[in-house]
């Protein structure tokens, strides 16, 4: 069968308007605009189609259906392929767990997965139900130690990377690991969530799949649940997009247009949250409530070397112990007037949970461990209701 096109061709002639070497600041702005023609609108628009005109053969390529293809998700794809790395268009999916089962087909039926023991545990959960059903074996490891991860890669058919980790904001060596999995023959797919592309690019240390939950930061408003896949290789993201058009978690074209509009900020909310965060961070070390910080930016922190050199910031996420337990921890998060005690991460408010008040997530997460992501609040707010929320609480 000849293949008339791979990609939709709007997306292709687009990509070759711009120079490949735009920074990620402006390519956050400028990916998937329409063509310049007089009267062209400037946002792309949404497309509400469940099928596309055509008579034939249908050829690889050719939108067809709406379970296959939407013109709304091209630009999404494209802009999210160019930060990666990838000279393909990224794969967007319903949900950042619909992805993460996406990038989990590829492990080969029964394989073994090296997983950190601290992924999100949304991964742990799929991981371990598939387990259970014996399509595959997971080992879990501490991601931050590299030998052991190495030692555990033996027969291993797919490294599973998170780094900073969820809640622990632990930092793994990606380059290290991501060229041992391939020595011993496993496939590897990272998590980028937390980072982003305009944190890191963990394709350019080897990262063979890269996965996100578009919900967090790329999108950045916690008013859409939305995950994406990207990878350079075209044989992989054949299966994918295979997978995504036969079990059918696909985007909704409205939900897709609204990740679009949020990533053209990314660059300036993260220029403000991570800048917030180190801020925070500092004062939440020094606080008498406090018993432990961990955040990869402060010199102190067990992963801050790593960190400095593979990541060009170092996120918005800070995990921290408090003093008197998981009781003196909840009564910090209902003390707390600005800060929004909610699950997940990455909008433009801040959110903070004690994650061990769900039931799955792991053991080793301490009880008394909340989770803080920073918005784009002004930060001497943020810092007052902090401290007054850890003032009130007496152990
Ligand atoms: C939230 C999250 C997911 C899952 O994404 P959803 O969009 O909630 O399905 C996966 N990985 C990480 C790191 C996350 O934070």
């Amino acid at each position: 069968m000849e293949s008339r096109r791979v990609y939709p061709s709007c997306m292709t002639q687009h990509a070759s308007q711009h120079p490949e070497f735009l920074a990620p600041d402006t390519v956050v702005v400028a990916g998937g605009r329409p063509d310049r023609t007089h009267d062209a609108p400037v946002n792309p628009p949404v497309v509400l189609s469940s099928t596309f005109v055509g008579q034939g053969e249908v050829y690889e390529g050719d939108r067809a259906y709406g379970r296959y293809a939407n013109p709304s998700w091209d630009p999404f794809e494209e802009t999210l392929g160019q930060l990666e790395g990838s000279e393909l268009p990224a794969l967007v999916f319903a949900s950042g767990l619909a992805a993460v089962s996406a990038a989990l087909s590829l492990v080969p039926s029964g394989g073994v997965v090296v997983m950190p023991r601290h992924s999100y545990q949304g991964s742990l959960a799929l991981s371990q139900d598939l387990a259970d059903r014996g399509a595959l074996t997971v080992r879990p490891v501490d991601i931050a130690d590299t030998e052991a991860v190495k030692a555990a890669l033996e027969g291993a058919d797919a490294l599973w990377l998170e780094s900073p980790t969820n809640p622990m904001l632990e930092i793994a060596e990606m380059g290290v690991l991501a060229a041992a999995a391939h020595d011993a023959g496993a496939l590897v797919i990272a998590d980028n969530t937390f980072s982003t592309p305009l944190g890191q690019r963990p394709m350019n240390s080897g990262v063979d799949v890269v996965v996100h939950s578009v919900t967090k930061y790329l999108a950045g408003h916690s008013d859409v649940v939305l995950g994406a896949v990207v990878t350079s290789d075209p044989a992989l993201r054949t299966r994918l997009l295979s997978y995504r058009s036969l079990r059918g978690a696909i985007a909704g074209p409205f939900e897709v247009w609204l990740a679009l509009r949020g990533l053209r900020t990314l660059a300036l909310r993260i220029e403000r949250s991570q800048a917030t965060a180190m801020e925070l961070a500092r004062k939440l070390q020094e606080h008498p409530r406090v018993e432990a910080v961990r955040y990869p930016g402060l010199p102190g922190d067990p992963g801050h070397e790593r960190a400095a050199a593979q990541m060009d910031g170092f996120g918005s996420i800070i995990a921290i112990t408090v003093r008197g337990g998981a009781e003196a921890a909840d009564a910090v998060v209902e003390a707390l007037q600005l800060w929004t005690p909610a699950t997940s991460l990455g909008g433009v408010e801040s959110l903070i949970e004690r994650r061990r008040r769900h039931a799955n997530e792991p053991a080793s997460v301490p009880e008394h461990l909340l989770r803080l992501s920073v918005g784009i609040e002004n930060a001497a707010d943020l810092w007052a209701d902090l401290d007054r929320a850890l003032q009130k609480v007496q152990d």
